[in-house]
């Protein structure tokens, strides 16, 4: 809203008459994964924890996920978030595989640009993969990071628009910093999204198995991690960040490190909750999403 009042319309200006409602900027999702639209009531999943709902829902079913059913799935999805009140989307999508009939980026953007919904689309995706011990489940795809940063180029030369009014953006978007990638490759990528001139997003600390894995891995708490590997500042946000010590909160907040708190998934799935208000007390980045 740039004013208030007594406005003259300036030639060119579309003027509506909104007597009788509410005026309101719309409101923005940081952190979304709209292919799970159509994945909400997968039976066995129903009150799993994080682990198992991955296995049990993405893992299962991502092979499945044709071209109609992502269609389906974001206009779904994006027609939820208009409804209320949400016009733009961060969606996390990270699903790109090579036995895919369609481009996953062009059905998201064609259906945002149906709706009229500013999506940037956080390109996921990652090198290594997570291998189950059941022949039933087949890992989700992976690429080799410089087939993964061709491709963010390309979407970037099709899609990023970077003015302020734009309604498509692109981001570096790995599933998980710690696991997904090789700590020189998390450099790398974050390399590339500042030579691009676009921005990096990550999941991140939601629940304490995340927060385990990197202590004993890594030798660090998640975002000391993500800090020596080129990953905070006003161009970086992550989904979660529930389990976080003070020592991270500060880090988040001095560098401008931004969080989408997703506070219905956090609950749904018992990962705890996050101190959204602590950063937000000490002037950190604190955005909502729907995860
Ligand atoms: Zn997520």
């Amino acid at each position: 809203i740039a004013q208030i009042g007594d406005v003259p319309a300036l030639p060119g200006d579309r003027v509506l008459d909104a007597r009788g409602g509410v005026v309101t900027p719309g409101l923005i999702s940081t952190h979304h994964h709209l292919f799970q639209s159509m994945l909400k009531g997968v039976p066995s999943a129903i009150d799993a924890p994080l682990e198992t709902w991955l296995r049990l829902v993405p893992t299962s079913y991502w092979n499945r996920l044709d071209e109609d059913a992502l269609q389906t799935a974001a206009l779904v999805g994006m027609a939820e978030l208009l409804l209320s009140g949400c016009t733009t989307v961060a969606d996390h999508h990270y699903l790109f595989a090579d036995s895919y009939r369609y481009d996953p980026a062009a059905v998201l953007f064609e259906t945002a640009d149906r709706l009229g919904l500013r999506l940037v689309l956080a390109r996921g995706g990652t090198t290594r993969t997570r291998a189950f011990d059941t022949d039933d489940i087949l890992p989700t795809p992976t690429e080799p990071l410089d087939v993964m940063l061709r491709r963010v180029g390309d979407l970037v030369s099709r899609y990023h628009d970077p003015s302020p009014d734009s309604r498509r953006r692109i981001v570096i978007a790995p599933n998980t910093p710690t696991w997904g990638v090789t700590p020189d490759e998390l450099r790398e990528l974050a390399h590339a999204a500042r030579a691009m001139g676009i921005g990096l997003h990550s999941h991140l600390s939601e629940t304490g198995n995340y927060v385990r894995y990197c202590r004993e891995t890594h030798n660090m708490r998640p975002v000391q991690f993500v800090a020596e590997h080129g990953w905070t500042g006003p161009d970086v946000w992550f989904a979660h960040l529930v389990h976080l010590d003070h020592s991270e909160i500060a880090i988040l907040a001095e560098t401008g490190t931004g969080m989408a708190h997703c506070p219905q998934s956090n609950c749904r799935l018992g990962s705890g909750i996050a101190p959204a208000p602590d950063l937000d007390r000490l002037g950190g980045r604190v955005s909502l999403a729907v995860d």
